[in-house]
């Protein structure tokens, strides 16, 4: 904005303006900062478990990262499947030391 009018009355016109866009661009912000911060996440957390080789009839041992975390592999599971994991004979799952992840 680089050429203003001089005179009261029309100066107070542009104050008003701006101020009402000021308002609506403030409001739109709190309401897209506060989608960010409190929008549920909908998805259900997943697991991807990360299989080592054994020789047959020993313990297979069994990663489980998060899965956003760089090493999961690409087959994600829910909790329910990392659950069976869990219970199979002969496996045992060790939580990634990089995510984390808790066990389900
Ligand atoms: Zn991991």
């Amino acid at each position: 904005m680089t050429e203003l009018p001089r005179d009261v009355p029309r100066l107070r016109s542009i104050e008003r303006y701006l101020l009402v866009q000021l308002a609506a661009v403030q409001r739109a912000l709190q309401e897209a900062e506060n989608s960010i911060t409190t929008k549920p996440d909908s998805s259900p957390p997943r697991w991807g478990i990360a299989w080592k080789r054994a020789p047959v009839g020993q313990t297979r041992v069994g990663i489980l990262h998060r899965a956003d975390c760089w090493m999961a592999p690409r087959e994600l599971l829910d909790a329910r499947a990392v659950f069976e994991a869990r219970r199979q004979e002969g496996r045992r799952i060790e939580p990634c030391d990089s995510c984390k992840p808790h066990l389900p």
